[in-house]
């Protein structure tokens, strides 16, 4: 009986050291993203909406993700250190379309699927265009991908 008493002991206790122990571990684990829509290079028109969807997932839990919408005819890049942002001088009465929104609705999640519309005004300056979108996760880890897509008037 006694030795039975000493074997959970030692059981129960070695239970606590494991979760202790698997606490301290830290997450390095980037959150996963992948686009499916808009396709790279679509084009859209002024007027018309984007359609965004994209499934992220995370080991652990999703905390937010940040969409980043931005004309991208300068050329730049992102590369997986940084953005670089530059803005762009224009002409005319056309305004450069820009996007930029925070949510939380993925928060404690470990998949989520999104799909969000988001208008191109009528005005919106034509050009070639960057979806960013930045995925972080309940330990900081950030992750991001960037689609490419044009804003045209169809023929
Ligand atoms: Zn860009």
């Amino acid at each position: 009986m006694k030795k039975v008493f000493y074997l959970s002991a030692i059981i129960i206790l070695s239970g606590f050291i494991f979760t202790a122990c698997e606490k301290e571990n830290e997450d390095l684990t980037k959150p996963t993203i992948v686009i499916n829509e808009p396709h790279e290079g679509e084009a859209i028109e002024p007027g018309e909406e984007l359609h965004f969807e994209a499934d992220i997932a995370d080991d652990t839990e999703l905390s937010s993700y940040k969409i980043d919408v931005h004309n991208a005819s300068d050329g730049h890049t992102h590369s997986e250190a940084a953005g670089i942002l530059k803005s762009i001088a224009h002409e005319g009465d056309t305004e450069e379309f820009s996007y930029l929104e925070t949510f939380t609705d993925a928060a404690g999640k470990k998949n989520h699927h999104i799909h969000q519309h988001i208008d191109i005004p009528e005005n919106a300056e034509e050009g070639e265009y960057h979806l960013t979108i930045y995925v972080v996760d309940k330990t900081g880890n950030e992750a991001h991908v960037t689609r490419g897509f044009v804003i045209e008037h169809g023929e």
